[in-house]
């Protein structure tokens, strides 16, 4: 009856229709179904933290409207984290900005910095929001392919000159979402000499940036010289801390265009639950010990889904951080037709690679962010059906 914006109608098809409908059949058919499609952890938030929002929600004081741009502690504990982490120093007041979670900043910054018409850069495989995002804003994303012969890092440098030239906003991810790729002081260096050469925003989401395996610690943005000066780290409190219901995050780096998402914000929403923020302010500040003990629950997992895809037959892409593993369907599968088969053989769901974009076509992503146990079923049922040949 009522006809959508323009903007709605512009976003691609929803995707996952026929992969929903078969996980219905196979529930309706009494299939105990395994889904390992969703990222979002099943270990409850640290009691620490916790303990905090109780003790904060009880002050009137919070009740109130919250700061616009975070509250003050908030954002001076930011500011301890980037010291601590990354050994950078950062101005509370100009550089850093609380989020609504960090999707609620990665889905508004196109609406302050892009015009109709303007191009978008966007990791293809990626997090859809950036792409959708730029669509609403009436930009037009344009994929750049993370590619298997690269370790899924973009080759920046090949990107036609026009392109470039007519670029905005350059959205990263690292580690990666899908492929459980890491980026590398010298990658991050080469995008801010790109940022510069052609004057656009970088605008690096690190979500993943503390779920790393084997002791590896990831670099930040901001830590490379220069990148305060071209771009900003977009974070969030939700899978470092399984804080994902709790919607809090925030972006840190260039003045500008922190000021320029500001201004989206305060025309859109009233700030972050301060109770909240004041939580937030005990995970940053620690200890640390939960952040530790959630790794080696990932890093259990991980080693496990990878033995068993191996076993299988699959080819694997080992992460060295990120709650995902990110695999090659088998050969005359695309992500879909396999997708679909394994919900029907076997009860489990994955998500299919095209979901990310169109070089995601050919791949699959498995969740980690499952009971272990009910991870090791899945990759059991996986054996199953490679010895009786359906695989
Ligand atoms: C989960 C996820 C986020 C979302 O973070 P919130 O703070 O919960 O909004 C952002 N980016 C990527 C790549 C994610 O996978």
């Amino acid at each position: 009856m009522f006809k959508l914006a323009e903007r709605i109608r512009a976003l691609p098809p929803y995707l996952f229709a026929d992969i929903d409908r078969r996980k219905a059949e196979a529930i309706a058919r009494g299939m105990d179904v395994i889904d390992l499609g969703v990222g979002d952890p099943v270990e409850p938030t640290p009691k620490h933290v916790i303990e905090r929002l109780c003790e904060a929600v009880r002050d009137p004081a919070n009740h109130r409207y919250p700061s616009y741009t975070g509250s003050m502690d908030f954002r001076e504990a930011v500011v301890r984290w980037y010291r601590r982490k990354a050994g950078i120093e950062l101005d509370p007041e100009a550089q850093v900005l609380t989020l609504i979670g960090a999707k609620e900043g990665l889905a508004h910054l196109p609406w302050a910095f892009v015009d109709p018409g303007d191009l978008v850069l966007v990791p293809d495989p990626g997090y859809p929001v950036y792409r959708n995002a730029t669509v609403m804003t009436g930009g037009t994303p344009y994929p750049v392919p993370l590619l298997e012969e690269r370790e899924f890092l973009p080759d920046i440098s090949s990107l036609p000159e026009d392109v470039a030239k007519k670029a905005k906003l350059l959205f990263l991810n690292f580690p990666s979402n899908p492929t459980g790729a890491v980026a590398t002081r010298e990658f991050f260096r080469e995008v801010v000499e790109f940022a510069r050469r052609y004057g656009l925003i970088v605008v690096h989401d690190a979500a993943y940036s503390e779920v790393t395996y084997d002791g590896f610690v990831h670099p930040s943005f901001l830590e490379v010289p220069g990148a305060l000066e071209v771009g900003i780290e977009v974070h969030s409190l939700s899978k470092t801390y399984n804080m994902t219901g709790w919607r809090l995050g925030w972006a840190a780096g260039n003045e500008e265009v922190l000021e320029g998402l500001g201004r989206v914000k305060t025309n859109v929403d009233s700030g972050a639950f301060q109770a909240v923020q004041f939580a937030g302010i005990a995970a940053l500040d620690g200890p640390d010990e939960h952040v530790e003990r959630q790794r080696a629950i990932y890093q259990e997992r991980r080693d496990m889904v990878v033995r068993g895809l191996e076993e299988v037959g699959l080819k694997v892409f080992r992460p060295k951080a990120g709650c995902y593993v990110w695999c090659r369907v088998p050969e005359g599968y695309t992500s879909e037709g396999f997708v679909g088969r394994l919900i029907d053989e076997a009860g489990v769901v994955v998500t299919p690679g095209v979901g990310f974009g169109e070089h995601g076509e050919g791949y699959f992503r498995v969740s980690l962010t499952v009971p272990t146990g009910r991870l090791r079923e899945a990759v059991e049922r996986l054996k199953n059906l490679k010895l009786q040949g359906v695989l």
